[in-house]
């Protein structure tokens, strides 16, 4: 089943067309790659698919629903959540606290049942307490759960930022470079949450520079050079890509790239 569907996806800014006729799908419990030279269009496509930018032409389908124009306050009741590039969290939140705000995103009650029902209320913040101490331990961050996100060593803010977006359930996952700025070590423990995803049935679609993690991990890579779609395949096929390699692996692939 296409969990997602990208259909003739045009996008410019002024004069600038930063996407031209992208097209592609992807599977349940996968993990798709989006990779390309600085300037290439990979994170104007993400913000389309996202709806945080209306595409120009062409359109999204999400589990075959079409989600083309919808606002960004409505995108997530179709399973979409992503982090961005820049880290989105609470530092003056404890870690525990940063995930409970996660499920809060989600959670139903509203300022009524407040009132009538407040016992209602405290068990849904029991049972919420409990699932981000589960995430958490997912995590191997349990340790940290009291600690002022602000504390945590950069890597771990990263996972947190993952964590948190794992709290709303959702269906397809947006990682705008989860791996920039960390070591090695730490960039494997991302690779194995992500893998982890996946087995749990999550679809991920991926922007990194870290060309090692996404031959490593992705099932499908879609690659794009000036908003065009140069390639689509497994790391096999766009590793041995003559397009590809000579609009972008060439000059830097066992690099990371900027
Ligand atoms: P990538 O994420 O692959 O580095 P982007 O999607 O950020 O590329 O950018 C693609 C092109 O669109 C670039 O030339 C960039 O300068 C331009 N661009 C992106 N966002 C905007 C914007 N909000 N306004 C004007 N131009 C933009
Ligand atoms: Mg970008």
């Amino acid at each position: 089943m296409k969990v997602l569907e990208v259909k003739n996806i045009y996008k410019s800014f002024g004069g600038l067309m930063a996407l031209s006729n992208i097209t592609f799908d992807i599977d349940d419990a996968s993990i798709t790659s989006i990779i390309g030279p600085n300037g290439a269009g990979k994170s104007t496509l993400i913000n389309v698919i996202s709806g945080i930018y209306k595409p120009d032409k062409g359109s999204v389908f999400v589990g075959g629903r079409e989600i083309t124009g919808v606002p960004l306050h409505r995108i997530n009741r179709y399973g979409i959540k992503r982090t961005f590039q820049n880290i989105q969290i609470f530092s003056n939140l404890t870690v525990i606290e940063n995930i409970m705000l996660g499920f809060h995103s989600v959670t139903k009650y509203e300022f009524i049942n407040c009132i009538l029902n407040l016992k209602y209320v405290k068990d849904q913040e029991e049972f919420i307490k409990i699932e981000s101490r589960n995430i958490l331990k997912q995590f191997k961050m349990e340790h940290f759960a009291d600690k002022y996100a602000s504390e945590l060593p950069y890597g771990q803010q990263k996972k947190l930022e993952i964590a948190r977006t794992i709290a709303a359930n959702p269906d397809i996952i947006f990682l705008d470079e989860p791996a920039a700025g960390l070591n090695i070590s730490e960039t494997k423990e991302i690779s194995e949450i992500i893998i982890r995803l996946k087995m749990n049935g999550k679809s991920i679609i991926l922007i990194e520079h870290d060309m090692n993690m996404v031959m490593d991990i992705s099932d499908k890579i879609v690659v794009l050079n000036f908003g065009e779609k140069i390639a689509e395949g497994s790391s096999y096929d766009i590793q041995n890509n003559i397009d590809v390699i000579s609009a972008y692996l060439g000059k830097s692939f066992n690099n990371k790239m900027e």
